[in-house]
């Protein structure tokens, strides 16, 4: 890879030919946007190309080797927390594939959707609901702008009963960064793929946070919508019961298999973040967060799970959670989406501020039943805000472009109550060692593997608070990978850690890497290691078309 301004400006130009002039943008409004992120990272991209096609994408790759100039390439460019559609370096160019937003086929036998990178979870959910299919939106908490296939490449999770996005890729189409083009196996033309693996060693999983290839098309199975969606809430009182609530968690997951999705514990910081509008959470005290978190009698801790099954099977499964609540929980609810709605109406009757509260709450856990309906929503969205930055008035949320301080820590442990409820317990003193909140998601990926988030929320303005946080997350990493725990996913800032902790798996993503991607053309950086570069100083990179 090269870092020559002229071959950045003649490859602009051939770019230009190739997409037009519109489709090829380094003017200042761009680059502003090209620089939108929740945290410091190392760079961002110098324009940004559009292609509309798989041809044109191709044929950009082919120009970005013939110039040296390396790619980052976004789908629609919302990984927030986890460095947004930010660069390793400030010769990259961002290739957005927003406008390849196809659905192409949708098979409803199998259940598999064929659609390009551009899809998000809105234009999904309103493709089925407008043809009356009776299936799930893979919704996640990131928000109805958010890439279908961006977010399984990146391995996401979400909220309808297959977890794993990743799991749910049944074939892909990609381009290599040398220009060949890849698809699955077993996915002949005019077929819909229906069996993940294929035959042969299993390639699809080599396109998954690699940037061994652009995938321009992606297979994914939807769930079809079963009779019953049935939430259930629960408390925990104590931080204490913890290990106790994990293990019945456990044993709910062990005893209804695929009736009962991801289940997830939230901290009172948590629930805090979603009760408290008074002031952002970042400028409370720990005392003034406890006081608050009292005042509104939120629990240490609170579960919410989702039943997916037949009208028939409904009272045994909610027997066998009941069952299973009453052993560690003070106190647990059924609650349908419907009832949330009535509940909602009839607080708006009732004056005063505690009506309005509740209205408020139960608005948002309506549309916390909502996601677990596959209808995508942005009721997790405003987390991303309790540093103190503020919406923008009228627009869709976006915590890049609003400047919302946040860092993701995400590592996944196996599913041992008493070694979960020890880290949470470690994960918190290093918060408040960083004098930063510890709002923790834990989120049952299986009954043997569970995920426990940690959103590091900070005052983007406030460099001290950046550094900080940033100290934190490597404090994170570092306690875990002590203990052999790994974040599932990690910012583009925070690379340089996991080739540290990587062994021999690394080892053999680097050789590949070499083999497939040799001048480092695609996504430089990201899970693989950067060979040295030799920065301009960014006054003097800026193209001219
Ligand atoms: C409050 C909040 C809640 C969130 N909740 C969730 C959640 O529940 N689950 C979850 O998973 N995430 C969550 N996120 C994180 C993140 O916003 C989502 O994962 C989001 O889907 C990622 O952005 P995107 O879909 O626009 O992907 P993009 O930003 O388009 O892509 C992400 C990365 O994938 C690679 N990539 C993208 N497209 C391609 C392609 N076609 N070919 C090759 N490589 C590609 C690129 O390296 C890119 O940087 C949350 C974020 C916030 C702020």
């Amino acid at each position: 890879m090269r870092s020559d301004p002229k071959h950045l400006q003649a490859a602009l130009t051939a770019w230009c030919r190739l997409l037009g002039d519109a489709n090829v943008q380094c003017d200042a409004a761009t680059l502003g946007q090209l620089s939108q992120d929740t945290m410091r990272s190392p760079a961002h991209a110098c324009a940004r190309l559009r292609p509309a096609s798989s041809d044109q994408v191709a044929a950009c790759l082919a120009i970005a080797r013939q110039y040296g100039i390396a790619l980052q390439p976004a789908s629609t460019g919302h990984n927030w927390g986890y460095g947004s559609v930010a660069t390793a370096h400030n010769r990259c160019v961002q290739l957005d594939l927003s406008r390849m937003d196809k659905i192409l086929d949708f098979d409803e036998a199998l259940a598999v959707v064929t659609l390009e990178p551009g899809v998000t979870q809105a234009a999904l959910a309103d493709y089925l609901a407008s043809r009356g299919l009776p299936f799930l939106t893979p919704v996640t908490g990131a928000g109805p702008t958010c890439s279908v296939l961006a977010n399984a490449l990146e391995r996401g999770f979400g909220i309808t009963p297959v977890t794993d996005h990743w799991q749910a890729v049944m074939g892909l189409e990609a381009i290599l960064p040398d220009g060949q083009h890849y698809r699955s196996p077993m996915w002949a033309a005019g077929t819909t793929p229906c069996y993940k693996w294929g035959v042969g060693p299993y390639l699809d999983g080599l396109f998954g946070q690699s940037g061994l290839g652009v995938v321009t098309k992606m297979s994914i199975a939807l769930v079809r919508r079963p009779q019953v969606v049935q939430p259930f809430y629960f408390w925990v009182d104590s931080g204490a019961q913890l290990p106790a609530a994990l293990d019945g968690v456990k044993r709910i997951l062990d005893r209804c298999g695929g009736q009962v999705g991801g289940i997830n514990l939230m901290n009172s910081t948590r629930l805090l973040s979603m009760a408290y509008n008074d002031q952002p959470l970042t400028r409370l005290s720990p005392d003034e967060r406890d006081a608050a978190a009292r005042s509104l009698a939120l629990p240490a801790w609170m579960g919410v799970g989702s039943i997916y099954c037949e009208h028939a099977q409904l009272a045994s499964v909610k027997g066998i959670i009941r069952s299973e609540l009453r052993r560690f929980s003070s106190r647990y609810q059924f609650r349908s989406q419907r009832q949330l709605v009535l509940a909602e109406r009839a607080l708006r009757l009732l004056p005063g501020a505690w009506s309005r509260r509740w209205q408020l709450t139960l608005g948002k856990l309506r549309m916390g039943v909502e996601l677990m309906h596959g209808q995508p929503n942005q009721v997790a969205l405003p987390l991303a805000y309790a540093g103190g930055a503020r919406p923008r008035p009228g627009a869709l949320l976006d915590p890049a472009r609003d400047n919302c301080g946040l860092i993701w820590y995400a590592p996944v442990l196996p599913l041992r109550s008493q070694q979960v409820a020890t880290f949470v317990g470690q994960m918190e003193q290093l918060c408040l060692g960083q004098q930063l909140p510890c709002p923790v998601t834990l989120t049952t990926l299986s009954g043997r593997a569970i995920d426990c988030t940690v959103p590091l929320l900070f005052d983007r303005d406030d460099s001290q608070a950046s550094g900080r946080a940033e100290d934190c997350y490597r404090q994170l990493f570092a306690s875990g990978r002590q203990q052999g725990v790994l974040p599932y996913r990690v910012p583009l800032a925070f690379m340089d850690l996991l080739a540290e902790a990587q062994g021999s798996a690394w080892q053999l993503g680097q050789r590949l890497k070499a083999a497939l991607d040799p001048q480092h053309l695609l996504a430089p950086g990201r899970y693989c290691s950067l060979p040295t570069i030799t920065e301009c100083p960014p006054a003097a990179m800026e193209p001219q078309l």
